[in-house]
């Protein structure tokens, strides 16, 4: 019986390329050469991945071409597709904000109205305008949003940002978000039903690997008697591994702790005993 391949639809082009292909590999996915092709063969798992544009991903899973796909989920907004959203993907982090130029009077959003405002995110704009009650003139363009006042097309933008500097070095000051955005796996509702258990190790596997970039394997020594005190500073996933050691008195604390914990945990643990602090990248956690 041959079996059936599982397909996933992943962007060919842009910022969340690289990202994407990061994921996927570190989850543990091989896959064969690929030369420019369309679709690249997973060798050792029965998936198969579908390069498309960024923003086709909705299209493809809607129309069941692809079973999962991965794309930003500003993209899903815009498509008004009604489609599943398996998993937040944690990377492709930005804003669809408003801005005006930075010597216009506009100070917020309610200030927009009865102007203009250009977008690559037409419906996003209007629907969020008209629940708002705000009557806007949404002009619709596919790049080069940030100019559009400077070109005299519309008076304000409503535009993606992540840092703010794009927007600032086209003089564009940002008055208000309309939505936050990451990259989302999405899936064609009849694909998650009828290939579940599928889904689920694909899901599984990707969220180990995202779960395990946002913490930290810690190790160190310490006398025993500190145990207490050490333990304290480690509010980990579950209680910390302790080992003892050949030195009497002595022990080794194992522990999970957040990427971000990090930098203000070391210094407080050696205040506290320990010593020989090992931190450790983990490459999949499944909690
Ligand atoms: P691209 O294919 O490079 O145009 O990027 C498309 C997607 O990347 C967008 O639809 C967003 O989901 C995401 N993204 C993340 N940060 C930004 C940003 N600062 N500007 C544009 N897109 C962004």
């Amino acid at each position: 019986m041959t079996e059936r391949r599982m397909t996933l639809a992943v962007p060919n082009k842009g910022r969340l390329v690289e990202p994407t292909l990061h994921l996927l590999h570190d989850a543990g996915l091989v896959f064969e050469e690929r030369d420019r092709s369309l679709v690249s063969r997973v060798e050792n798992v029965a998936l198969d991945v579908l390069f498309v544009r960024t923003n086709d991903v909705v299209e493809f899973v809607r129309d069941a071409v692809a079973d999962l796909g991965i794309t930003g989920g500003d993209l899903l907004a815009e498509s008004e597709v009604d489609l599943p959203v398996v998993r937040a993907l944690g990377y492709g982090r930005c804003r669809l904000a408003a801005a005006v130029p930075e010597d216009a009077p506009q100070r917020t959003v309610a200030d927009l109205a009865g102007l203009r405002i250009a977008t690559a995110h037409p419906r996003t704009a209007r629907r969020w305008f008209a629940e708002r009650g705000i009557e806007v003139g949404v002009i619709p363009l596919s790049g080069a949003v940030e100019v559009a006042p400077r070109l005299g097309l519309a008076e304000g933008i409503v535009d993606l940002v992540s840092s703010g500097a794009t927007m600032a070095s086209n003089g564009l000051r940002p008055i208000g978000d309309l939505l936050a955005s990451e990259a989302i796996l999405v899936g064609n509702p009849d694909a998650l039903r009828d290939r579940s258990d599928d889904v689920e190790r694909l899901v599984t596997m990707l969220g180990a690997v995202l779960e395990g970039r946002r913490r930290k394997y810690v190790m160190m020594n310490a006398p025993a008697e500190r145990l207490a005190e050490l333990e304290a500073l480690l509010p980990g996933l579950e209680s910390p591994s302790v080992i003892p050691l050949a030195h009497a008195g002595m022990i080794a604390i194992h522990a999970v702790v957040g990427s971000a914990d990090v930098w203000g945990l070391l210094p407080r643990l050696k205040a506290a005993g320990a010593s020989g602090i090992l931190v450790l990248p983990i490459e999949k956690l499944v909690a």
